[in-house]
């Protein structure tokens, strides 16, 4: 309670206020950092949004969007810098440890800015003074609109914000079909329509805005990049340097491409790697039952959900997905029969 009261003491009064994100920010991430700052913005703050890096191209109708400063451009970089060293107040929103922002990480645990963390990942990490923090909620979107209703300003809501959330709540919940789709989320978004969200809109602009390389590139990853091993119950994609040049890949053309693993029949934990300049990225699902957040962790230098993880590897694409398969079948009972392990 301690600490909520100094955080609306912080907010008081107009402070220079810089918010950021994970790397790759997805609706969560940019749709969390927006809304909040359209509403502090309104609140008569000056606020500066930072993303880490690029993001995809069906986030960019978020209002707010063009004043985004993104860390990896050379062009943005040093205003970024200038707003982190002159912000009185520092947001870190849709990430709860600190590597997930690249080089602003070491900044911001450097900054002597009151740090505020706005999350719903497990296992945070202790760098903020205040967090609003809870794994129960879907979506940070769900906490950023929660945290508002606790300023007492959810009138200030308006339809801008409102959109900003709905498109990190929806994306979160996978179209609200995932187990954390709760009655709450279901309240939460019937207010946001309240306030005028237009939700076919923003389902069309994010979920129907393919490019035709994109479509493609989805056939051809289905047709010949898809990996099954039905007797460890594991699908995964193996995307290389070449097929995403090949098929001009934007940022967020392989965004939703490993649920399609996890859409076969009898299938619990469905894996995407995909080769990058900077390594191997892995984005981990499951079913309910099957927790990838640890075996990211354990194994991949990563986390996230249960349900939904990620991490990555330095290694060549192919040893990373021999280590895999191999990981996958020395680890099937603490994967897939997790009660026995614990029982035993
Ligand atoms: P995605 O597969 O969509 O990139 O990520 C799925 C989830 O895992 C997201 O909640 C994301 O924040 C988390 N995640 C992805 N990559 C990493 C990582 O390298 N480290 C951690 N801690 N979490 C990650
Ligand atoms: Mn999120």
């Amino acid at each position: 309670m301690e600490a909520l009261a100094t955080f609306k003491k912080e907010l008081s009064s107009p402070k220079k206020i810089f918010i950021t994100t994970h790397v790759k920010p997805d609706a969560d991430a940019l749709g969390s950092s927006l809304g909040l700052a359209n509403y502090l913005i309104k609140k008569g703050h000056d606020v500066t949004v930072v993303t880490p890096t690029d993001y995809p191209y069906f986030l960019t109708w978020m209002k707010g969007n063009d004043s985004v400063l993104d860390f990896s451009l050379e062009k943005d970089k040093t205003l970024a810098v200038s707003k982190l060293e002159e912000a009185e107040m520092i947001f870190c929103l849709d990430f709860s440890v600190l590597n997930r922002v690249n080089e602003l990480g070491e900044m911001i645990r450097k900054s002597k800015a009151y740090v505020v963390n706005i999350d719903h990942h497990q296992d945070p990490e202790d760098f903020a003074d205040f967090r609003f923090w809870s794994t129960k909620a879907a979506a940070t979107c769900e906490l950023v609109y929660e945290l508002i209703v606790e300023l007492g300003d959810k009138a200030l809501i308006d339809k801008d914000i409102a959109e900003c959330l709905y498109a990190g709540i929806m994306t979160d919940t996978g179209g609200f079909r995932h187990p954390n789709t709760t009655k709450n989320v279901h309240l939460v978004v019937a207010e946001l329509l309240d306030f005028g969200a237009d939700t076919a809109q923003i389902s069309n602009l994010i979920y129907d805005s393919n490019s035709v390389n994109r479509l493609k590139f989805i056939g051809f990853a289905i047709t010949r990049r898809l990996v099954v091993r039905e007797d460890l119950h594991t699908a995964y994609f193996v995307i290389s340097k070449k097929d995403l040049k090949k098929y001009q890949s934007q940022t967020g053309d392989t965004e939703g491409l490993v649920n399609y693993a996890l859409s076969l029949d009898g299938i619990k934990l469905a894996a995407l790697f995909s080769e990058r300049e900077d390594g191997i990225k892995i984005s981990f699902r499951s079913s309910s039952d099957v927790a990838v957040n640890k075996f990211a962790a354990s194994y991949f230098n990563g986390g996230g959900h249960k349900n939904a993880a990620g991490g990555k590897s330095a290694q060549s694409l192919k040893d990373t997905v021999e280590r895999f398969e191999s990981l996958v079948e020395k680890c099937q009972e603490e994967l897939f029969h997790p009660e026995t392990v614990t029982a035993g």
